[in-house]
């Protein structure tokens, strides 16, 4: 400055709001939702002062998804829509969704199907504007089987047991994080990606709000049984070497086990000559050790086949088109 003043420029800056959709063959709901985080929009711009921009991120639908953002976008400059090459998967196109979305104060991250209900988005300010950096959904209730309650239930217990990260239990990928978590999660840039936990990795402030997950408004899950296996054994290599520890542990266990065994056949053989006879109990601890190897070993490739994966480094999406850059 030539008179060495500075100018004082007194604004209240209007804050802005991010949403991040990923969507996958979701044509059936993209009206509704879009419908939806207008409403959201109007809402937050008047409870809270703050404006709002989408990015969808189409990841290689089959139906007509894009055609749909495409329209979306045209007529609304604060919708930017990206087309990734082809189906990277979830995890990959929030990524996308975040490496090219405006910067902005929040940004909120929500499934395309309408089971992250918008209607919490303003809860998730409130807290929010208190200070908190992350802002998470947690499911107040769960209506799944027995058989994944339990599964669910080990997962949480590996992941906190293993990973000394306070990870939440019944979270999915719906929550508002700051732009300064934003950077920090760009920070992580391994290539197996389990997002939620490495937002909470990076450990800035947290809270939650409850809320009812609903059931999908249309079409049908990208998920099944063997997707979701994958997506743990995913977020528990990533996070935790817990179950490489507990086959050495196993391991130890059993050899001295059959060393203690060993030691009792001979002297029950030296001064008895009394000793159990049969194929059977042989075969029987024959299988067993050999199955238990082929699990302990196939647990280690699991870790092996990811870091193979990192070895290679290849950019975890490609852009085919992108509409209002
Ligand atoms: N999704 C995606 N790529 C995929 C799989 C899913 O972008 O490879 C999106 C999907 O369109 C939805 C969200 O991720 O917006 C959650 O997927 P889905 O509803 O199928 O999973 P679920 O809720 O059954 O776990
Ligand atoms: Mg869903």
């Amino acid at each position: 400055m030539p008179d060495g003043k500075v100018k004082k420029v007194l604004t209240t800056q209007t804050k802005t709001l991010c949403f991040i959709s990923p969507c996958l063959n979701e044509s059936e709901n993209i009206e509704l939702l879009y419908k939806k985080l207008l409403e959201v929009a109007n809402d937050v711009k008047t409870k809270f002062n703050i404006d709002y921009r989408i990015v969808f991120i189409d990841d290689g639908s089959t139906d007509n998804t894009w055609e749909m953002l495409n329209q979306i976008s045209l007529k609304n400059p604060k919708v930017k829509s990206l087309k990734l090459s082809r189906n990277f998967g979830k995890e990959n196109a929030l990524l996308a969704g975040f490496e090219n979305a405006p910067t902005c104060d929040y940004y909120v991250t929500l499934d395309a199907d309408l089971q992250d209900d918008p209607a919490v988005i303003s809860r998730m300010i409130a807290s929010a504007n208190q200070g908190f950096e992350i802002v998470y959904a947690q499911r107040a209730s769960r209506t799944d089987s027995f058989l994944y309650v339990l599964c669910t239930k080990i997962f949480y217990k590996i992941m906190l047991i293993g990973s000394k990260v306070k990870f939440p239990s019944n979270v999915s990928d719906f929550y508002l994080i700051t732009d300064k978590v934003k950077n920090a999660l760009l920070q992580m840039q391994e290539s197996v990606r389990y997002t939620r936990g490495l937002v909470f990795y990076t450990g800035f402030s947290k809270t939650g709000v409850q809320y009812d997950r609903p059931n999908r408004n249309a079409g049908k899950s990208n998920f099944n049984f063997i997707k979701l296996t994958i997506f743990m054994f995913d977020a528990i290599t990533s996070f935790t070497s817990l179950p490489v520890h507990l086959i050495s542990l196993i391991g130890l266990i059993l050899s001295v086990l059959s060393f203690v065994f060993g030691l009792g056949y001979i002297i029950l053989n030296v001064f008895s000559g009394n000793v159990f006879l049969g194929w059977g109990s042989l075969m029987a601890v024959a299988i067993f050790l050999g199955s238990v190897q082929i699990l302990m070993v196939g647990v280690v490739a699991e870790y092996i086949a990811r870091m193979n994966i990192e070895l290679k480094r290849r950019p975890k999406y490609f852009l085919a088109e992108i509409i209002n850059d």
